[in-house]
């Protein structure tokens, strides 16, 4: 069956996960809250195990890196020196006719020209087909206000390169009318809060905007846990919080998100574009083990006038999503600039000693950063998938199937007694549950006819079902008894298989 197209599959994607219980929007009862989301039953377990093979696979199965989980409210100085306070910001920009926000860089406009001269502005939101949609915005302008002659190329800028005289021309994305965009200002993206009973100056917090920081704030404390030897990585997964100014497309870009960082220290004169290189390809490979197809991955290399001044490369894995490529995980080589800044603001160096070397520096650190909820989003735009699949009464019809890898799969097996009236086949279906249930996620299920249960199990990304019928209870012969139909998801191939061989089938399979 055809793929659907994009703006309707992230539809059908946002539907199934909530008609599924992977993702709410939170606070729905009042309304919901902007850039905030709920995950419900299917959701964490699926996020769950994307934290767990992150940190098995990061952490646990290596000898160079060390966890950490560091609070989420550190001292403000920490964001001072980081550089945060003063420059963690977007581009703001107010439309006053309709009181809208917008991100300057994510509004794109264009000069309309005509036999070279300027007959007005058309603009466009960030979208996969900006320079196409502006074409035909200009192309409207110029037969609706009836000019005559030929129509130049239009050329897209962002509102960040607008020029003072241009601001007042060019027509609000949500007004269509110019005149009413302000010029672009910095907003800090920081969510501020205040520690202790008074609320003034001196009792001003952040909530986080990156776990980052927890791990170089700590350098220090793990160095004399005595655990660990350049090159060594501190590794956390956590909640971060940005006031984004449009918070979209679901779960991408929201005000509440969770991270897994990892800060890869090395010594000064080492080859950082190696580890550079060495982090990328790790983060690639691990994206494909948990079921992100190769092809949907791309590389972006921030162009180096782009980069931080202290920053030596960053590179962003990019994922196709369906609103269109956009960065799922940053690779940046930021030089020793974090740790110095620490050890001049708190006056306690950061250095290391190097027994090998025999000499003390400030390490220089790789970073691969990454949110949990776009890579669950990544994760379930690859896994969406509409096939063909025979009814009860044998008629084909769309079937909705989640390919999700069995390792972060939410529910391992589903368990179906054919029917909930015969206590015989409940007993043995309930026998097989609770013989699985010790080594992986089982959902039994005995409501509604059987295609059904199937049809919501394939929702769900369930990689397999068992079905105990009375074959299972031995009344077509003695060959079949203890024997259930292990069904296949993706393929909906049956196998007969032996009660007493299951663990050991799926064990491995899922893993
Ligand atoms: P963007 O340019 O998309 O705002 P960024 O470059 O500011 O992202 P980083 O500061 O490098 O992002 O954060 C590291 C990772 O954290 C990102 O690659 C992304 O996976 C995740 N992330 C950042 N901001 C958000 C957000 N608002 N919602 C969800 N995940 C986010």
């Amino acid at each position: 069956m055809a793929e659907p197209k994009t703006a309707e599959l992230m539809d059908k994607i946002v539907s199934l996960c909530k008609r599924r219980g992977f993702i709410f929007q939170s606070s729905e009862i009042y309304g919901g809250i902007n850039g905030f989301w709920d995950y419900g039953p299917l959701g964490v377990e699926l996020r769950k195990n994307i934290r767990d093979c992150w940190w098995n696979d990061m952490v646990r199965r290596r000898d160079d890196v060390v966890g950490l989980e560091s609070s989420i409210i550190m001292h403000p100085k920490v964001w001072e020196a980081s550089g945060h306070v003063g420059g963690f910001t977007d581009p703001m920009v107010d439309c006053k006719a309709s009181k809208q926000r917008f991100r300057a860089d994510q509004i794109f406009f264009a000069a309309v020209v005509v036999e070279g001269k300027t007959v007005g502005y058309v603009t466009v939101l960030e979208s996969e087909r900006i320079a196409e949609e502006l074409q035909e915005k200009a192309e409207t302008f110029k037969r609706k206000k009836a000019i005559q002659g030929k129509l130049e190329p239009i050329k897209p800028r962002d509102f960040t390169e607008a020029t003072p005289e241009e601001i007042p021309l060019i027509p609000s994305p949500a007004t269509g009318e110019p005149g009413s965009l302000t010029p672009p200002r910095a907003f800090n993206m920081m969510f501020e809060t205040h520690v202790g009973a008074l609320s003034d100056e001196s009792s001003v917090a952040y909530l986080r905007p990156e776990t980052a920081q927890g791990m170089f704030v700590d350098f220090k404390a793990i160095l004399d846990t005595g655990r660990v030897k350049i090159p060594f990585g501190i590794a956390q997964i956590g909640k971060s919080f940005r006031n984004e100014i449009t918070p979209r497309n679901f779960i991408f870009r929201s005000r509440e998100f969770e991270q897994m960082e990892m800060e890869y220290f090395i010594s000064d004169d080492d080859d950082w574009a190696k580890w550079h290189r060495y982090w990328i390809d790790w983060c690639r490979d691990w994206l494909v083990s948990v079921g992100i197809p190769v092809s949907a991955l791309s590389e972006y290399n921030h162009p180096k006038e782009k980069l931080a001044f202290y920053s030596k490369g960053t590179t962003d894995l990019m994922f196709k999503y369906p609103f269109g490529v956009q960065e799922l995980w940053g690779i940046a080589a930021r030089g020793d600039y974090d740790l110095t800044q620490h050890g001049k603001a708190s006056g306690q160096p950061m250095e290391y000693f190097d027994d090998l070397k025999k000499k003390r520096y400030v390490p220089h650190v790789i970073e691969p950063a990454v949110g949990v909820d776009r890579i669950l989003l990544a994760i379930l735009c690859s896994a969406y998938c509409e096939d063909q699949a025979p009814n009860e009464k044998g008629e084909m019809e769309t079937r909705v199937v989640m390919k999700l890898h069995p390792r972060i799969a939410p529910i391992k097996v589903a368990v179906f007694p054919l029917l909930k009236n015969k206590p015989d086949l409940v007993k043995k279906a309930q026998e097989v549950r609770d013989l699985l249930r010790p080594y992986m996620t089982v959902f039994y299920d005995e409501a509604g006819a059987i295609g059904r249960r199937y049809r919501r199990q394939d929702e769900a990304g369930t990689p397999f079902g068992l079905t105990i019928d009375f074959d299972t209870l031995g009344e077509k012969g003695p060959e079949l008894a203890d024997t259930v139909t292990l069904r296949e998801r993706d393929t909906m191939k049956q196998e007969r298989v032996k009660i007493s061989d299951l663990v050991s089938k799926l064990i491995e399979r899922v893993r």
